[in-house]
């Protein structure tokens, strides 16, 4: 557990509020303090035992296809139908679910697309040479392997079904080899015989330990005069258009300037300032196995079965599905038991007979994709970085160097207009 600081920076006018102690939170965090900038987080939680905490690992530049593409919505309902699909939503919320999705599908069109991805590739191209610098910083470049990743397809029609996908990739750098089934398996030699094509992506890494990553710049900002707080904000101070500081289930808290950095829960903190932003919890799982009898070299994703298997410090991972059930609902441990299979797809020679206990989180998504990251223009002070869906651990360290650049008023290196709050 790492302890509270207490060195009374909480509640000096000067110092900015960071609420939420995710990867997001924490990287921007760290940012402001290496900044000269005291800082304050808040979180009620452990920092990092959010949705940070059980991640996939992949850190991922490449992924630039906004979920919302034509080629995803056509197998939705087979999805939607299928208890077992990667995409589950149960009845009970499906109104709820309802306006969130047709936004979601408002955003396939083609033009849609190309902006969108245009901006989540600003945004990520940086993204490995931020974690360097930042794990760099911190001592603990350990984390951290430029493994690449790869992609496996059973045959060449799996494989033109995704193919404007890659083709969208390309169009913004992303470099990828395909591989025939000889090169997978000098790759990745325990890949089973389904999977004959393979995509390799170089320019890709990954966390061996995406909790002890969020806990090392946890530990690293304590030590060099950070103040970690464990209150939940329940709101804002403000004075005329100005936030002046939070409301915390302790007491009111002044700063000179607040970050609104937490998660899928952000969406209800900010509805007491007016704002209506559409952010729904896409709820992920994983299952670690210690005993696997499995070695892999880098993150491996058989497209068919949407999920990912990454070779994490503590055993073999295998994380993924989409679940629409709200912030609220129980985990489903039979969602989670639906990765076995999966992971035995990719690797049959994998031993399942040892799992740890399942983990679930929840994603912040927006349905179009992009985070909102950046000041708000209806108040002063108040700054925002959440919805960063199935790709915060790869964005959390590029958010991180904006938001600093942002509040320590540095010119910032890429457009920002598609993260504004305001779109919505
Ligand atoms: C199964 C799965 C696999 C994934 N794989 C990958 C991957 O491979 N690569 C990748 O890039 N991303 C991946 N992601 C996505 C990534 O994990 C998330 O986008 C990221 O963790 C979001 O970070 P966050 O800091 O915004 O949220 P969180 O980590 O959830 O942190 C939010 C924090 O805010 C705190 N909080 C909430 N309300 C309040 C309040 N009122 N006051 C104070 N604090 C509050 C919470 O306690 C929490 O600690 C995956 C997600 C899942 C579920």
């Amino acid at each position: 557990m790492i302890e509270t600081s207490r060195n009374g920076q909480r509640g000096r006018e000067d110092s900015v509020a960071v609420v939420g102690a995710g990867i997001i939170g924490l990287s921007i965090a760290w940012h402001l303090n290496k900044r000269g900038i005291p800082v304050v987080i808040y979180d009620p939680n452990e920092p990092g035992s959010g949705c940070s905490s059980g991640n996939a690992g992949a850190i991922s530049p490449g992924s630039v296809v906004p979920l919302a593409m034509t080629g995803l919505l056509a197998s939705v309902p087979g999805m939607l139908l299928n208890p077992a699909g990667a995409l589950h939503i149960p009845m009970r919320y499906w109104l709820t679910a309802f306006p969130w999705l047709a936004r979601f599908v408002s955003h396939a069109r083609p033009s849609q697309v190309r902006v969108i991805s245009k901006a989540l590739a600003d945004l990520y191209a940086p993204a490995i040479d931020h974690h360097h610098q930042l794990l760099t910083e911190i001592g603990a470049i350990d984390l951290m392997r430029k493994s690449g990743q790869l992609y496996l397809y059973r045959d060449e029609r799996q494989l033109q079904d995704s193919e404007r996908d890659w083709k969208l990739r390309a169009s913004h750098g992303v470099a990828f080899d395909i591989l025939k089934r000889g090169e997978i398996e000098e790759l990745e030699p325990q890949v089973g015989q389904a999977y004959q094509i393979g995509v390799f992506l170089p320019n890709a890494a990954m966390s061996v330990n995406p909790q002890r990553q969020a806990l090392a710049i946890a530990q690293a900002l304590v030590s060099s005069g950070a103040e970690l707080v464990r209150e939940r904000v329940l709101g804002f101070e403000h004075s005329g258009q100005t936030i002046t500081g939070v409301r915390t289930d302790q007491g009111s808290h002044p700063h000179r300037a607040t970050v609104v950095a937490a998660g899928a829960w952000s969406a209800s903190l900010l509805r007491t300032l007016g704002y209506r932003v559409p952010l729904e919890a896409q709820r992920g799982y994983h299952v670690d196995f210690k005993d696997a009898g499995i070695s892999l070299s880098r993150p491996i994703i058989p497209a068919d079965r949407k999920v990912f298997i990454t070779p994490m410090e503590t055993g073999l991972r295998v994380a993924g599905t989409v679940e629409i059930a709200g912030l609220n609902a129980a985990p489903s441990e039979a969602r989670a038991k639906l990765l076995y299979e999966d992971l035995r797809a990719a690797l049959p020679s994998v031993r399942t007979e040892q799992p740890d206990p399942f983990w679930m989180g929840h994603r912040p998504c927006l349905p179009d994709s992009l985070p909102v990251i950046g000041p708000t223009e209806k108040w002063a002070g108040l700054f925002s970085a959440f919805g960063h869906g199935h790709l915060g651990l790869t964005a959390s360290a590029a958010t991180g160097d904006l938001v600093g650049r942002m509040i320590s008023g540095e010119p910032v290196p890429i457009n920002v207009a598609p993260f504004r709050i305001e779109r919505f």
